[in-house]
């Protein structure tokens, strides 16, 4: 079978809204040309995001119904902590309400001003958490993470020679904890292999420097291990990820992505001492240990979340169904950045619009059209997201990737949906020279991408493909 289908049936249905393309074209006029200012009520298909977009199971929804909401000691509270420490097998669990408050909470903790965190790739709430303790956020994943070419097994590996140059150049006691995103993110979500991570953690353990993970996309990179790495075929998924998280001393979470849910997360550890002080502060800023900012609805859901994700059938179908419409757009040319990665696809904008100049945002003008012609919203990961003044000359710096990320919500769209945003994107291709660049018109000092505002380029203009 080329993929395979869904393996679960629909109980619930939510109806969408087929629109059409003048509404369109005037929703975006009155959203600057930023899709972040549409309304998802207008949206066909909405690949934004694949986080706290999830749809949940009947079991969990079971679950919300059994919220144990006293203020001290909630049952649910149990079953997660229960849950945490049989996958991830940490001592210390930590409700938050999501991902960046453990993210918060922990470098708020153990690190300090001057101190440097190496990641394979900080996501970009995990930099700016890091950068808020005035601290430094070292991206040292290997090189070909960078070339949208390379199909490597396992772009998200750490860089070892970089990490340990890294350790010598800045010094151990500056260095409070070094963490590895699973699957990463930011490079385009992409696994990390056991091996490079048990490689990590060996030399991290000749400086006595403690190891966390990212763990936010943990199954999807589990199921990457058992797909490529040799050895693990045939281990069950559960005993995949107990042994990855064996590697090291705790971890974030944002229960948003993997943990099946729409809202929560947690921080897990094994030192007393961090996970103490770490206590206190969410005490001040999220709420009692036992339930950290969320009902207690909210965690009984995130723990059967946890259980089923480790579910093969569920992670086939899942990582099946991104590769399926990664696949659909290879083979009919589209240029897309590989190996295809868990959780999204990612079309290489400045291949598919050429003829659009980086300042004149072709991720952003490509996001465009696929919301006025087709009512589908991706995010533009590009100059927008990720371009910089230079501080000596006032020049934009545009990025090496320019991207538009069509992320996959967990259990939402059937594959006929996917199927439609595959035949809409290769429809797009074949009219691309009509795609026009963008120019901006306001832009906020950080992260402008959310709220920037555009106008589309004169038609008239000279286009070249
Ligand atoms: C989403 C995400 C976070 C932050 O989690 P939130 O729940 O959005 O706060 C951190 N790291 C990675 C890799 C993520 O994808």
């Amino acid at each position: 079978m080329k993929f395979p289908s869904e393996p679960f049936k629909i109980k619930v249905v939510e109806p969408i809204r087929r629109t059409t393309r003048e509404e369109r074209d005037r929703l975006l006029r009155d959203a600057g040309y930023n899709v972040f200012q549409v309304p998802a009520e207008s949206v066909y298909v909405d690949l934004l995001t694949d986080s706290g977009t999830s749809a949940m199971s009947d079991r969990q929804w079971a679950g919300m119904m059994m919220g144990d909401e006293s203020y001290a000691g909630s049952r649910n509270y149990y079953h997660l902590e229960e849950t945490v420490r049989s996958i991830f097998g940490y001592k210390h669990v930590i409700p938050t309400h999501q991902g960046r408050m453990a993210e918060n909470l922990l470098f708020s903790t153990i690190v300090k001003p001057g101190m440097c965190v190496p990641n394979n790739i900080h996501f970009d709430t995990t930099r700016a958490n890091v950068e808020h303790q005035h601290a430094e956020a070292l991206d040292l994943v290997i090189k070909n993470a960078y070339d949208p070419h390379c199909d490597f097994p396992f772009k998200g590996n750490m860089d070892l020679n970089r990490l340990e140059e890294t350790i010598h150049r800045v010094g151990r006691e500056r260095i409070p904890l070094a963490m590895i995103t699973i699957t990463n993110n930011s490079g385009g979500g992409q696994p990390v292999s056991m091996e490079n991570i048990r490689q990590t953690r060996a030399l991290l353990n000749r400086y006595g420097i403690p190891l966390f993970f990212d763990a936010c996309r943990f199954a999807e990179n589990c199921f990457f291990i058992k797909e490529r790495e040799p050895g693990y075929a045939n281990t069950p998924m559960l005993t995949i990820a107990r042994e990855l998280f064996s590697y090291g001393d705790g971890c974030t979470m944002s229960a948003k992505k993997d943990g099946l849910v729409n809202i929560g997360g947690f921080l897990s550890l094994n030192d007393d001492r961090w996970a103490q002080q770490i206590t206190n502060m969410l005490i001040l800023v999220e709420g009692f240990p036992t339930y950290g900012g969320l009902a207690g609805r909210d965690l009984e859901a995130m723990a059967q979340g946890l259980r089923e994700v480790l579910d093969e059938e569920y992670l086939r179908f899942r990582i099946g169904q991104v590769r399926y419409l990664g696949e659909l757009l290879d083979q009919a040319g589209i240029p897309i950045l590989k190996p295809i990665g868990g959780h999204a696809v990612y079309l290489n904008a400045r291949e598919f619009l050429p003829h659009i100049p980086q300042s004149k945002f072709p991720g952003q003008a490509l996001a465009v059209a696929l919301y006025r012609d087709y009512g589908i919203r991706a995010v533009e990961i590009g100059t927008l997201m990720f371009g910089k003044q230079d501080p000596a000359t006032g020049e934009t710096l545009h990025p090496e990737l320019e991207m538009v990320r069509l992320a996959i919500p967990r259990r939402v769209y059937t594959n006929m949906q996917v199927t439609y945003v595959a035949e809409s994107i290769i429809d797009l291709y074949q009219k691309r020279e009509l795609i026009h660049g963008l120019a901006l018109t306001y832009e906020a000092p950080i992260l402008r991408h959310f709220t920037a505002r555009f106008t589309e380029l004169q038609k008239s203009q000279p286009v070249t493909v």
